[in-house]
């Protein structure tokens, strides 16, 4: 299967991060920031070292995903078996989840210095 990639920097191909968090798109470049609709990115063929990419930003990329999904409009949050509210999350969580937004993602970085 083909990757999706971003168009912006043919320098550093970089598969995309697939997610909705952000509106209107369904795809995210964890190098520069850039979202895409469905069929708007780039195919590239599937090879080791896009695999390797891929696997690591999706990782590394989660944890701010999942805090700025929190976010989103209209959100729901998977917890202990439902699907809730953001604003029901343990307070714990939702000050987890602001320090991460406030952090935010660095951009320009290759999933190798990750
Ligand atoms: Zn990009």
């Amino acid at each position: 299967m083909p990757y999706a990639v971003c168009h912006d920097h043919k320098e550093y191909v970089t598969p995309l991060v697939s997610t909705i968090v952000f509106a209107k798109a369904e795809f995210w470049c964890p190098y520069c920031g850039r979202k895409y609709g469905l069929f708007e990115p780039d195919p590239a063929e599937d090879t080791d070292e896009l695999k390797a990419r891929h696997a690591i930003y999706d990782e590394k990329s989660l944890a701010y995903l999942r805090a700025m999904g929190a976010v989103a409009y209209g959100a729901k949050v998977w917890h202990n078996g439902e699907w809730i509210d953001p604003s029901m999350l343990p307070v714990e969580i939702q000050d987890e989840y602001a320090r991460i937004r406030a952090e935010g993602w660095q951009l320009q970085r290759k999933a190798e210095e990750l």
